[in-house]
């Protein structure tokens, strides 16, 4: 199904310091068919089911924002693609026809057996995450993970013709920083992108020392450099990454980097959560209940509409991620939908 069949309304989400909110990441749930170790705790609780928005109401919400000149959404978890029927919604989302771009991120472990469907659904750009090549690092840092499952979902993204692909994979000091020059080979060797991004201090997830395993996006590209040529590009996707290219090849290299070059100033986006909990900043507890608008307002989704356009004065100025101090926001990377 084409997406961005008509010009999209204007945008009408604007925050207190002028940003245009045309981004909306959407949680389709909490639960995951793995534990990173820098996403989550080795013992999880997930969401009673009855707390979770239903799909219709997922697909009322992308409805509501579409009409409210959101034109991209990005699918979200948890693992998106453990959700039962998560396909109809994908479905449901590619005919709004005021989003120009409706992308998913996913640990690609389903992957072998949606990504046709997913594509057919509209889904224009898939981000993969992989933190490492290696069987015996990647299952420590999933601590769950087989890797080829990833490798093989990977393998059939790529056959299925997306617009793009990226992996996405968080670099930690002597867990996977040594893997980066490889991660790099393996996405030129399948022509798509890759991004660095560094760990954020969402969630205790008990497993290391965030400042101990801090490496800066900075020593990535240092490190990249000894082996390629990256040349510094405007091109972007609308994200906080900021792209490289690398000579002679199709491949961007991009770095996320929360800590080191802060990108609030261009932040376009906001999230919910699979409660229906609108957050307005990855890095502060600013929200909104979308479920109670939801619930409250059945049938008027203009109802819906103003609570969004009410939230937008919620949206704070920036982060304040800070490695050394505890961690002053609780929910886990899972809840959040990264
Ligand atoms: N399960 C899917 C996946 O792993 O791609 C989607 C959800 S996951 C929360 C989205 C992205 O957030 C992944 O690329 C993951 O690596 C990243 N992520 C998770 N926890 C993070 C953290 N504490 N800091 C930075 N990135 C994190
Ligand atoms: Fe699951 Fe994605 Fe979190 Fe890993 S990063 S535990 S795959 S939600």
């Amino acid at each position: 199904m084409p997406l961005g069949r008509t010009e999209p309304p204007p945008a009408k989400l604007i925050d207190r310091f002028g940003r245009r909110v045309t981004y909306v990441r959407l949680s389709v749930t909490d639960r995951c068919d793995l534990r990173c170790l820098y996403c989550m705790s080795e013992k999880m609780t997930f969401l009673p089911r009855n707390q979770v928005l239903t799909l219709e109401e997922m697909a009322r919400l992308g409805r509501c924002f579409s009409e409210l000149g959101v034109v991209k959404l990005r699918v979200t978890g948890g693992e998106p693609l453990v959700r039962p029927n998560v396909i109809w919604l994908f479905e449901q989302l590619g005919r709004l026809s005021g989003v120009r771009d409706l992308t998913l991120t996913t640990n690609g472990t389903q992957l072998s057996r949606y990504a046709q469907a997913l594509r057919d659904a509209g889904v224009t750009r898939i981000n993969i995450s992989l933190d490492s090549l290696r069987a015996d690092r990647f299952h420590r840092i999933t601590r769950l993970g087989q890797i080829e499952k990833t490798l093989v979902g990977i393998e059939t993204a790529c056959r299925v013709g997306f617009e793009k692909i990226k992996l996405n994979s968080v670099i930690l000091k002597h867990r996977n920083h040594d893997e980066v020059v490889d991660l790099v080979r393996f996405a030129i060797e399948r022509g798509i992108d890759i991004s660095f991004i560094e760990e954020m201090p969402l969630g205790v997830v008990g497993d290391h020392d965030r400042a101990e395993t801090y490496y800066s996006s900075d020593e990535v590209r240092r490190d990249l450099s000894e082996h390629f040529e990256l040349l510094p590009t405007i091109e972007g996707t609308g994200g906080p990454s900021k792209y490289f290219r690398l000579v002679g090849e199709e491949t961007r290299v991009g770095f996320i980097s929360p800590h080191s070059h802060n990108f609030c100033g261009d932040c376009n986006r906001v999230r919910v959560t699979a409660e229906g909990r609108l957050l307005l900043c990855l890095g502060q507890e600013y929200s909104a209940d979308l479920r109670r608008a939801l619930r409250a307002n059945p049938t008027d989704d203009e109802r819906v509409k103003r609570s969004i356009i009410a939230a937008m004065d919620l949206k704070p100025r920036g982060h304040d991620f800070d490695l050394q101090a505890k961690p002053i926001i609780f929910r886990h990377m899972n809840m959040t939908g990264g």
